[in-house]
């Protein structure tokens, strides 16, 4: 199918008062028409990094794209000057996040909200975009729009918010929608309600979905393909019954036996034993030998090749490759 966004070698770095964090370091992977690929792996790992690279939401002027590209349609995002950007922001792409409260202006009735975007870049009347905006709150089940039009954030709870939120992304029909732990912050009922109504977008308008998250039963419930990153790499992608079911690297195996716990929180997650490297001064060869049970003495050299396991799913780890044993000798 269709490749609507190919991302290609992504490096990405922040500096900070301790130093320079090398926060992606190669970051690729396509995302097609209509699908949703989850993003997942532990706090810190490049997933929301990722995201906000795509989306033209790194600050200023502490991060920096030191190479690789954001390719949407024709264009090159990483090379599109601000005003450009905004022309792709909330139109082709829009972008969901954890805290609806920080999406929304608490002084501004909703319905302002919802046709704000509309009224900007697609330049249709105040009737009509109102009409749209009655029928998208309708669909994303928000009972009595029309009145609740007249109300502010304030009036809803938080899940009512995350729909209303969720409206606002798709008003103006982008082709992406990404959404950085969009159900984290509600309560579980809540949660499987908003994946549901994910599932229904997806099915109604054909958009393409980029899922974060570091919550495995909402990857295993959605996804159709899953990435898997680690100090600022992907080291795991593939369909969700590859990823899920036949997980090769050592990483995706760890995160996958341990239960996800509804009663922790993201930084507090801890399936594996040890820690991510430190990204400051990231390590040359596999970032998870330190963490790793079947490290070989090649792993700490040369980070691994990436080995294709089938078309669609593919690997960073000496496991997989041949070469390891003929270049270094024997396992050790
Ligand atoms: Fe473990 Fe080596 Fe594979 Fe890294 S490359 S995951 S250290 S076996
Ligand atoms: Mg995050």
């Amino acid at each position: 199918s269709e490749i609507i966004l190919s991302v290609q070698d992504l490096h990405v770095s922040f500096k900070t008062f301790g130093g320079e964090v090398q926060a992606l370091r190669g970051v690729s992977f396509d995302l097609f028409k209509g699908e949703t690929l989850a993003i997942v792996g532990e706090s810190g790992c490049g997933k929301s990094v990722t995201a906000n690279t795509i989306m033209g939401l790194l600050p200023q002027p502490a991060a920096r794209i030191h190479k690789g590209k954001v390719q949407f349609k024709e264009r090159d995002l990483t090379r599109l000057s601000k005003s450009e950007m905004r022309q792709v922001q909330g139109v082709d792409i829009s972008m969901i996040f954890q805290d609806p409260m920080t999406a929304l202006n608490p002084t501004i009735k909703i319905g302002e909200q919802l046709t704000e975007g509309l009224r900007t870049h697609k330049k249709i009347s105040k009737t009509e975009a109102k009409k749209k905006a009655i029928e998208l709150l309708n669909f994303v089940g928000i009972p009595n729009p029309e009145e609740r039009m007249k109300q502010y954030p304030h009036q809803f709870s938080g899940g009512m918010r995350q729909r209303i939120v969720i409206a606002i992304a798709l008003i103006c029909e982008p082709e992406l929608l990404i959404a950085d732990e969009p159900t984290t912050a509600l309560d579980v009922t809540i949660q499987a309600q908003i994946l549901e109504l994910f599932e229904e977008i997806q099915e109604r308008t054909g958009v393409s979905i980029i899922l974060i998250t570091h919550d495995l039963g909402v990857v295993a419930k959605i996804a159709d393909r899953i990435a898997v990153m680690y100090a600022g790499k992907v080291i795991e992608i593939g369909e969700k019954r590859e990823v899920f079911y036949s997980p090769q690297h050592p990483y995706t195996k760890g995160l996958l036996s341990s239960v996800p716990r509804l009663d922790l929180k993201e930084e507090e997650l801890q399936p594996i034993e040890g820690t991510p490297p430190d990204l400051f001064a990231p390590p040359v060869g596999c970032p998870f030998t330190a963490r790793c049970p079947f490290a070989m003495e090649v792993c700490e050299r040369v980070y691994p090749a990436t080995t294709s396991l089938s078309i669609t799913h593919q690997v960073d780890c000496w496991l997989q490759d041949e070469r390891a044993k003929k270049l270094f000798g024997a396992y050790v």
